[in-house]
């Protein structure tokens, strides 16, 4: 039975959230270990942020999840920033000690252990990657970390894949920036190995979601689409010619774990968070 009154908050902000998983996720994580917590998303005015901030800290909540619009708008409000979110430019997860906020990003760390289930290891890869919004850019910096050979990266606003590609070069990795609408003339398709589409395009099941010809991938090669819970037309594509596919649910997934190794310091639950998200996402839907 749970001592309401000592339940420990763990909060989520963002605009909007109200069709977020991460409740349910936290949860039945919380529920399964037997700690008194308890996840709850607050749809924040970005005007309010800071207001939003100090009140969880006097709340003594054990921390914070942070989704769009406030991943990056919340840095300069941080005593400290772990490493890799510095590199990648923004944080998802606050954890509050001694009302101090030490920020973390754990969507790129998410994103390889998503990979490292279905067996494929960026090392050594010679990476397309379309998209350079804020998803991309935990992609791209936890790619380049894993050791990735090359990354193309392709964007529709090629200043944005310009920006990106000057991160991922300072890691020490050879990356070149594209427009999407050139990806045909000027990737040589043949050369790549894994391809990620780190866009919503696909979300909408139209003719015009494949954005490249999968055929010309050499066989064996890996696709992946951040779009989670449905099967995309690009991972169809993607299965047909033999390639691995891979959705956005297990990187969903493991950013969750990661993030409640970080807000509670306990192993994180993963087949019962699994469990709960699957639940979530087939509710939703
Ligand atoms: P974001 O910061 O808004 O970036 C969106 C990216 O998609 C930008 O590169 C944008 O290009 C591009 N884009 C948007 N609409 C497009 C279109 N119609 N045609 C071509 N390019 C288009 O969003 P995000 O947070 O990175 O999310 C991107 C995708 O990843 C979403 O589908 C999201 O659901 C998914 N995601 C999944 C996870 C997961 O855990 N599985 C986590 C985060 C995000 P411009 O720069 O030209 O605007």
């Amino acid at each position: 039975m749970r001592k309401i009154s000592e339940t420990k908050l763990v909060g989520l902000i963002g605009n909007p959230v109200k069709h977020s998983l991460s409740p349910s996720m936290h949860n039945r994580g919380f529920e399964v270990c037997g700690l008194n917590m308890y996840y709850v998303a607050f749809e924040v005015d970005p005007l309010c942020l800071e207001a939003a901030l100090k009140g969880m800290a006097a709340l003594s909540f054990a921390g914070f999840n942070i989704t769009l619009p406030f991943k990056e708008v919340v840095l300069p409000f941080l005593d400290s920033v772990h490493v890799e979110a510095e590199m990648i430019g923004a944080v998802n997860t606050v954890v509050i000690k001694g009302g101090q906020f030490h920020g973390y990003n754990t969507d790129g760390i998410g994103f390889l252990n998503s990979l490292q289930e279905k067996g494929i290891n960026a090392a050594g890869k010679n990476i397309l990657l379309i998209g350079a919004g804020g998803a991309a850019r935990a992609v791209a910096v936890s790619l380049a970390l894993q050791g990735a050979e090359s990354i193309i990266i392709a964007n529709r606003t090629v200043s944005r894949a310009r920006e990106l590609c000057n991160k991922v070069s300072s890691i020490g990795v050879n990356c070149r920036a594209v427009s999407t609408e050139n990806i045909n003339e000027e990737v040589n398709l043949k050369t790549i190995n894994f391809v990620v589409n780190a866009t919503p395009v696909g979300m909408y099941c139209s003719d015009d979601d494949i954005i490249f010809p999968v055929s010309e991938l050499p066989p064996g090669s890996a696709v992946c689409d951040l779009v989670y819970g449905q099967k995309t037309r690009l991972l169809q594509e993607a299965a047909n010619f033999g390639h691995t596919a891979v959705d956005g649910s297990g990187m969903l997934l493991y950013q969750g774990t990661e993030a409640f190794r970080l807000l509670t310091g306990h192993e994180p639950p993963v087949q019962a968070m699994r469990q709960a998200l699957d639940v979530a996402i087939c509710q939703r839907l």
